[in-house]
């Protein structure tokens, strides 16, 4: 009998695994865009069962996974949500260490459309031309709702308003998109939402359509009472708080006070750089 429960309990936890499927996320920068002394910026690696992604660039990409020990061929494609410099500074020097860590998997990289270019030109001037790599890479543009598929994994791009300010007051003199993404990532029935930055909390719209098993959700553009308030009651199994603003970071038990009291019971947690996450 005591055999029987026990052989029950593990079939079921091996069905919730199935269902689930590998995951795990590391938090390579969790910084905001402000000079930070304690955190890296943004740059986030989810693992699935068949497919790895790497969501934005930040500096210090190259060290962190360096010190990481994961190979270089870990992952299967980056994804730049946007062109802001704590998402895309360390891009440059983490290409060229696939290049002198040889990488061998080709590498396609999704970003906004406006950055292929300068990106393209900004390797060519580093010296690091496409004859010296030993894996192919490739720029392509992210397009809203458009999904990018890897063996069964699905990777959904949603428009943020993050950058609509800015547009309104400088596309006149500066004519450029000033697109800005989230991600919805769907691997079997596991559905991971990544905010990226975003302008308010009603661009996690999208994302919430169906219930999340993860939300990673940046806190550094809106009030915080705005964002657990919107959250408070949404279908969310975790949510792990990301791009904290140096403010807000700096009173962290205040926020966690405020969140236990507002989110309405959904575990959450403040990721550290460095911090692996499962679920
Ligand atoms: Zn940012
Ligand atoms: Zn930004």
């Amino acid at each position: 009998m005591g055999d029987g429960f026990s052989v029950c309990l593990c079939l079921k936890h091996g069905q919730l695994r199935n269902r689930m499927g590998k995951f795990s996320l590391k938090c390579f920068g969790v910084g905001d865009g402000w000079p930070c002394a304690d955190r890296n910026h943004a740059a986030f690696l989810y693992r699935f069962d068949k497919a790895s992604f790497l969501v934005d660039c930040g500096e210090a990409l190259s060290s962190s996974y360096k010190a990481s020990g994961l190979s270089y061929d870990a992952f299967d494609r980056i994804f730049i949500s946007h062109l802001h410099s704590d998402h895309t500074a360390g891009f440059f020097m983490f290409i060229q260490g696939l290049w002198l860590e040889r990488r061998t998997k080709a590498l396609p990289v999704h970003m906004p459309a406006e950055g292929i270019k300068p990106f393209r030109q900004m390797l060519e001037a580093g010296l690091i031309f496409p004859e010296l790599l030993q894996f192919k890479m490739r720029f392509e543009a992210l397009r809203v709702r458009r999904p990018v598929t890897t063996n069964g994994v699905r990777v959904t791009p949603f428009r943020s308003s993050h950058l609509d300010q800015l547009r309104a007051a400088f596309q006149k003199r500066h004519p450029q998109k000033f697109e800005a993404f989230c991600f919805l990532m769907e691997a079997g029935r596991l559905r991971v939402g990544h905010s990226a930055d975003i302008g308010a909390p009603e661009d996690l719209a999208p994302l919430l359509q169906k219930p999340l098993d993860l939300l990673v959700c940046e806190l550094a553009h809106f009030q915080p009472e705005d964002l657990f308030r919107y959250l408070n009651g949404q279908a969310i199994k975790r949510i792990v708080f990301i791009h904290v603003a140096r403010p807000y970071w700096e009173k962290l038990g205040k926020m966690r006070q405020l969140a236990t009291r507002m989110l309405g019971g959904i575990p959450y947690s403040f990721a550290r750089d460095g911090e692996e996450i499962t679920l």
